[in-house]
C-alpha cells in the first residue's frame, strides 16, 4: 500500500508515525524547505530556540511515546507561573506551591457567575481528562447547548477578561468573542496539565524523526507543494504538486491531508466544494512570535512570565525556559495585535512595541538587547467554530466521498501537539481500518 502524507507538521510526522508503525511506505510532502510547521528551532547565539509549540504536558501520552520512538530526549521543567495584569495592578499567579491563595485568586477574578459556570466543565476535565479532547461527549453536550452564544456573552466581563480571555488568547490567538464554550474544554486541559520543554529543542526530534529506522519506510517530499487532491474511477487517489515551478502527479492508495483547514479548503475547491466550504468556516488567528536575548536577567525564578490586557497588541512575555531568565519569548496575538503587526512588519518594530508595553512590569530598561529571532504566522492559532463537532461530522461525510482520503490537523481534536497526535493516530486507524 502506498500512502501519501501531505504538509510535516506535528500532525504530518504524527500521521507518518503511525502508518510507518504499520509497516507502510509513505511519501511526506512539505511545501517549505523544512519539516515541523509551527515547531521547529532557530539557531540564536550558538544554540536553537524553539518558536512555536514547544511547551509538553505530563499528559501528552501519544507525543511522549514518539519522543521515546526517537531516542527519549531530556526534558526540563517548565511549569506555570505568570503574573498577570488586572486593571494596572500585577497579580500573581503560579501552580507552584500556594495553591489556596491561587485558588482564591481565581475564585475572585471569575465571580460567583464565572464559577458557577466554569466549575462543572473544570471538574468534568478534571475528573476524566479525555473530555478536554476536543469534541468530547461532555463537550458536545456542552456546545449544543450554549454555542449560540461565544465565550464572551455566555460569561460575564469580570471573568472573560480576568480568566477566559488570557487562556484564549495564549491558546486560539482570539477573543473570547471569536471563542466558543463548546470548544473550551480543550483549553481548559491544556490549562489544568502541568510543563515541560525539551532540553535541546524540537530540531532534535525532528532530525531523530526523519532518520528514524523501520518498520516501513519514509520519503521525505520537501519543497513540494501540493496543488490538488482528486479521486479516479478506479478507487486510487492521485494528487499534483508543483516542485521547482515543475507540476506533476502521484497515485496513491490512501492520501492524508495534515495541513491547516484553510489550506486544505484550496486544495478541494474544485474536486470537493462542499467540503472545501466547510473547511473555511474554521477560523485560523495570525500570532507573532518574538525571541530577545537580553545583557542580564529579565525575570525572577519565582516570577517567569507576564500576560497584557487587551489594550495592546501584545500577549505574553515570559522566559524562555527555567534557565533562561535573559532570554524573552514575546508573543502577539489578538485583536489589537492584528491591527497593528502583519506580515510586512519589521521584527524590529514588532519588538520595539513589545518593550514598550512590557517595560513597566519586566526589567528590560537599561537590560540591552544581544540578539533577538522573531517568527510571523498568518494563520497561528485555530480557533475552530461554533458547533465545531457538529462541522466535523459533517466534513467526515464529505471527504467519505473520496474513498481512502482522510484529514487531519489542529481542527480535529484540539490546538495542542498532543490533540494533533491523537487525531493523527485516529485518522490513520479510519483511513487503513484493518488493511494492515
Ligand atoms: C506560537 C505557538 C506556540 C504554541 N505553543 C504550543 C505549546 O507550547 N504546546 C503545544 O502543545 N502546542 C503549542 N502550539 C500548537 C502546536 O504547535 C500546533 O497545534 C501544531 O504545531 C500544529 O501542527 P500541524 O501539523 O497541524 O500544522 P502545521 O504545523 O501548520 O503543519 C502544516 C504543514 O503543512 C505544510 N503545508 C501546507 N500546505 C501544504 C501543501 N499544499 N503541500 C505541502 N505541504 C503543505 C506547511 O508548510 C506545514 O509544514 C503552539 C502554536 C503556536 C503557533
Amino acid at each position: 500500500m502506498r500512502v501519501a502524507v501531505i504538509g510535516s507538521g506535528v500532525s504530518g510526522i504524527a500521521s507518518a508515525f503511525y502508518l510507518r508503525q504499520r509497516n507502510i511506505e509513505v511519501d511526506l510532502y512539505e511545501a517549505e524547505e523544512r519539516i515541523g510547521g509551527r515547531i521547529g528551532s532557530e539557531p540564536m547565539l550558538g544554540r536553537r530556540v524553539d518558536f512555536g509549540g514547544k511547551n509538553i504536558g505530563k499528559h501528552y501520552r501519544q507525543f511522549r511515546e514518539f519522543a521515546g520512538a526517537c531516542g527519549n530526549p531530556d526534558f526540563e521543567y517548565f511549569g506555570l507561573n505568570t503574573s498577570q495584569l488586572v486593571k494596572g495592578h500585577v497579580l500573581k499567579i503560579s501552580k507552584e506551591g500556594a495553591p489556596l491563595s491561587n485558588t482564591i485568586k481565581l475564585l475572585m477574578l471569575c465571580g460567583f457567575d464565572g464559577v458557577r459556570k466554569l466549575y462543572p466543565l473544570i471538574r468534568a476535565v478534571q475528573k476524566d481528562h479525555l473530555q478536554g479532547v476536543l469534541g468530547s461527549d461532555f463537550f458536545r453536550t456542552v456546545s449544543d447547548r450554549y454555542d449560540h452564544l461565544t465565550l464572551a456573552e455566555y460569561l460575564k466581563e469580570r471573568c472573560v477578561n480576568h480568566v477566559v480571555r488570557p487562556i484564549t488568547i495564549r491558546m486560539n490567538g482570539a477573543e473570547p468573542d471569536e471563542c466558543y464554550p463548546g470548544n473550551f474544554g480543550s483549553n481548559l486541559a491544556l490549562v489544568l496539565d502541568s510543563y515541560e520543554q525539551l532540553k535541546y529543542g524540537m530540531h532534535g526530534l525532528l532530525d531523530a524523526f526523519r532518520n528514524m529506522e523501520g518498520p516501513g519506510s519514509l520519503r521525505i517530499l520537501g519543497k513540494h507543494q501540493v496543488t490538488s487532491i482528486s479521486n479516479e474511477p478506479g478507487g486510487t487517489l492521485t494528487i499534483t504538486c508543483e516542485h521547482d515551478g515543475v507540476s506533476s502527479t502521484a497515485r496513491y492508495d490512501r492520501v492524508i491531508s495534515a495541513i491547516p483547514a484553510r489550506q486544505l479548503a484550496t486544495l478541494l475547491d474544485h474536486s470537493l466544494p462542499s467540503a472545501a466550504a466547510l473547511l473555511r468556516r474554521i477560523r485560523y488567528y495570525p500570532v507573532a512570535v518574538a525571541i530577545v536575548k537580553y545583557r542580564d536577567r529579565v525575570f525572577e525564578q519565582d516570577r517567569r512570565a507576564m500576560m497584557f490586557d487587551s489594550t495592546g497588541a501584545l500577549s505574553n512575555a515570559g522566559a524562555y525556559g527555567i534557565n533562561d531568565l535573559d532570554l524573552v519569548r514575546y508573543t502577539f496575538s489578538g485583536r489589537v495585535s492584528r491591527s497593528a503587526i502583519s506580515a510586512h512588519s519589521t521584527p524590529e518594530a514588532v519588538i520595539t512595541l513589545g518593550e514598550q508595553i512590557a517595560a513597566p512590569y519586566i526589567s528590560i530598561k537599561n537590560n540591552p538587547r544581544q540578539e533577538f529571532a522573531y517568527r510571523y504566522l498568518a494563520e497561528g492559532l485555530c480557533a475552530y467554530s461554533p458547533r465545531h463537532h457538529l462541522l466535523l461530522d459533517q466534513l467526515d461525510r464529505e471527504i467519505a466521498y473520496f474513498n481512502g482520503f482522510g484529514a487531519t490537523g489542529d481542527y480535529r481534536r484540539g490546538a495542542s501537539i498532543e490533540a494533533c497526535f491523537r487525531a493523527a493516530g485516529e485518522c490513520v486507524e479510519n483511513v487503513i481500518g484493518d488493511a494492515y
